[in-house]
């Protein structure tokens, strides 16, 4: 089904069983420019690990010498959902490589005055920005922005569909403590490593993300969760998904549990029993000791606590929530160099 883009409307939409079956939508939605990344779709093992060599380059570079790479290039953040995470090492990001950074958020922008995506793209290249980072409602609006703008694209998460730089940096996290020092991945990296990705699946962009990267470098990745929040086709979205309902089942064949929040912003009316909700699928010390005690735990934030995961997990030694964010920054050094380096120099210095 491929996703059809308006550009004359504000936005771009994809629904939501149509973004659960992103293999659909690969063809019809690749990046036109070199730089961009709009989906973990298209991420090759060899992008992958071009991305993961240069983040590690970038990370332990002088910094000085680092802030020369893109000293005065323009870049732009371009933010209609709030993010504390995302926004601020990807600013970090830009300006640890001496870039010049602009944010736009559509609290303080024409965008309240109703200017569409398409006019507030084009006014920041009028601009100078070189590239545009962006996190948008509507699935699909990276699409539209690139399109219009010919400009590099960062996806920084759109609507329920993608958040693909979350599912680099949790990759990073993963390599980093299920196979320390391993930069250059294979289809075989992760052979053997279950990951099980625990909530709200169905509304998930950073679900969607890893699901389509992680497989790709030989995890198996389970989902689990009630009916109302991972139907039935979300095993379809990939090769390398199964469903598992039973919480503790799941985390019992895991080494990695990525537990999500349930995106009360995406219900768009459906009611959920939390006390069940909690009863079925929380994260507590005592299941984690029962059924997987020497499981990583993850969750890409905001967590809420004493919701999908209680306090005493969140601040475990198992937990590698804050270990996720700072892995973040490098990756998206490497995403913003690469946005603004041409094909052939794509890498460089890697
Ligand atoms: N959307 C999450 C993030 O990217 C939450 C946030 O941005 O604060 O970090
Ligand atoms: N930070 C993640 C996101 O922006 C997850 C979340 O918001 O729950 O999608």
């Amino acid at each position: 089904m491929p996703v059809k883009v308006d550009p004359t409307s504000t936005h771009a939409r994809v629904t939501p069983s149509h973004a659960l079956l992103a293999s659909d939508t690969a063809a019809s939605l690749s990046s036109c420019c070199d730089g961009s990344l709009l989906s973990a779709l298209e991420l090759t093992v060899e992008s992958v690990s071009e991305i993961l060599a240069l983040a590690t380059l970038l990370e332990q570079e002088n910094p000085l010498k680092r802030a020369e790479r893109l000293a005065k290039r323009r870049i732009a953040l371009l933010f209609y959902e709030s993010s504390t995470r995302t926004r601020t090492s990807f600013e970090l990001a830009a300006k640890g490589l001496g870039a010049d950074t602009t944010l736009v958020s559509s609290l303080s922008s024409s965008i309240e005055k109703g200017e569409t995506l398409k006019d507030t793209g084009l006014t920041l290249r009028a601009l100078g920005a070189e590239a545009i980072i962006l996190r948008h409602p509507n699935s699909g609006a990276p699409w539209l922005l690139e399109r219009e703008t010919g400009l590099p694209v960062l996806n920084a998460g759109d609507g329920m569909h993608e958040h693909p730089s979350q599912a680099l940096l949790d990759l990073r996290t993963i390599l980093a403590h299920l196979r320390p020092g391993t930069e250059k991945v294979t289809a075989k990296t992760l052979a053997g490593v279950t990951i099980c990705i625990v909530g709200d699946i169905l509304h998930s962009r950073v679900a969607r993300s890893n699901m389509l990267l992680l497989p790709k470098l030989g995890a198996r990745v389970v989902l689990c969760g009630p009916k109302e929040l991972l139907p039935e086709v979300a095993a379809q979205a990939g090769p390398g998904i199964e469903i598992e309902r039973d919480f503790t089942k799941a985390i019992g064949q895991s080494q990695v549990v990525m537990m999500l929040r349930i995106q009360a912003e995406r219900l768009a009316g459906l009611q959920l029993d939390l006390e069940e909700y909690k009863a079925s699928y929380q994260l507590t010390e005592e299941r984690l000791a029962a059924h997987t005690p020497e499981a990583l735990v993850m969750h890409p934030g905001p967590i809420i606590r004493g919701l999908e995961l209680t306090g005493e997990v969140a601040d475990g030694p198992k937990s590698l929530i804050l270990e996720q964010v700072h892995h973040g920054v490098a990756i998206r050094m490497a995403l913003v160099l690469r946005a603004l380096t041409q094909p052939t120099q794509k890498g460089v210095g890697a």
